[in-house]
């Protein structure tokens, strides 16, 4: 075992952290908070997973739902692609069952399919197959084949490259092929393979506590005295990456169209952020729109008879996403409850809005509109 992992295995005992998702060894517990938590704080994921294990506690309730509810119990953590592939994993997984029982018994009709469909039974077994599932990547498949199972795969997160990059002192870029290669093959060196679980769950849990990407404590880390980074004094400069992320500012006017008692929805299909989420009317543009440009814009969706007010609600609004920036204008209209004009809009109580997923910014909004 290297010296690495022993000590990280030895500080990993007394200070591990207590999580739901840790103590078990069922592969769709762990997919599940894999996925939540990537890029999401424990804290905050925290609560979503034991929202998530209540309502689909297994791999067939999941595949069951409605997509529209499964997006719902995602709102607020972002990235609601992981959502959609975790849904779309969860129906292949138990469509490639049922048609292995059918296969098995040969066509015939038999009562033991929900015997079959037990989560340690359904989950895919292999890394292959873990691997092959819709939005799960190396980290992934490595976490849950090394949790589940036990098996010898390292996983290498933000937490993995910032640890061994500062102890062993490697300026490679972590975000080169070369550098990638070179940080899976380390990692994969230090695995030990008597528990390569532990050892996973030990190495990220010290990047998330101990070497923190500000302010690491050095100072009572049980690596320090063997610890490159330190010695040369780059504690603060690794790892590196070489390439700056272009940030777009995209800029957002959405309008909050009544009716009496209903609003105007609609769902954005595109392959686009936010896919599959609800909105208000959106007027996009590449600047900051006028109040009588944005007017101009949603004239088309309005009857002719119908010349309403647009009022300016909140302005400058800044939302940050990882490659972009919305900067989003609110407005309001209000038009008389038998119009028919925002026809292509779902239009829908204002007291059901609650039923549909939307992304942070508009729940926002509508938090501080009601
Ligand atoms: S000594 Fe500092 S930089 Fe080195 S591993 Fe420990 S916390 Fe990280």
């Amino acid at each position: 075992m290297s010296n690495l992992s022993n000590l990280i295995l030895i500080w990993y005992k007394s200070h591990r952290r207590d999580l739901p998702w840790r103590n078990t060894s069922d592969p769709y517990r762990i997919w599940i908070s894999e996925i939540i938590l990537q890029q999401t704080r424990v804290s905050q994921g925290y609560d979503y997973f034991l929202r998530f294990m209540e309502r689909f506690p297994t791999v067939q309730a999941l595949a069951d739902a409605p997509e529209d509810e499964v997006m719902r119990l995602w709102q607020g953590l972002g990235y609601y692609s992981r959502a959609r592939n975790l849904h779309t994993a969860a129906k292949s997984i138990v469509s490639r069952t049922m048609a292995n029982h059918i296969a098995y018994t040969d066509g015939k009709k038999c009562n033991s399919f929900s015997e079959t469909t037990r989560e340690d039974k359904i989950f895919p077994k292999t890394y292959e197959e873990v691997r092959a599932l819709k939005g799960v990547g190396d980290y992934t498949a490595a976490a849950i084949c090394s949790f589940a199972y036990d098996m010898p795969y390292a996983v290498v997160d933000g937490n993995v490259y910032r640890v061994l990059a500062r102890y062993f002192g490697i300026t490679e870029p972590i975000d080169t092929t070369h550098g990638k290669k070179l940080f899976a093959a380390l990692a994969q060196d230090q695995l030990d393979p008597s528990c390569p679980g532990d050892y996973n769950q030990a190495i990220m849990d010290f990047g998330a506590l101990v070497c923190t990407p500000q302010s690491p404590q050095c100072t009572s880390c049980p690596l320090a005295e063997t610890c490159e980074a330190l010695r040369t004094g780059k504690v603060d400069v690794l790892p590196q990456k070489e390439k700056k992320l272009a940030i777009k500012t995209r800029y957002f006017h959405y309008v909050w169209v009544k009716a009496g008692d209903y609003a105007f929805i609609r769902k954005r299909t595109g392959r686009d952020i936010w896919q599959n989420l609800y909105e208000l009317p959106l007027v996009e543009s590449d600047h900051q729109l006028l109040p009588e440009e944005v007017m101009q814009a949603i004239k088309p969706q309005l009857t002719e008879e119908e010349t309403p007010q647009l009022i300016l609600l909140f302005q400058g609004v800044k939302h940050v996403l990882t490659h972009r920036v919305i900067m989003a204008d609110f407005y309001q209209l209000i038009l008389p409850i038998n119009t028919r004009s925002f026809a292509s809009y779902h239009k829908i109580k204002v007291e059901q809005l609650n039923d549909y997923a939307f992304p942070r910014l508009i729940t926002l909004f509508l938090d501080k509109s009601s």
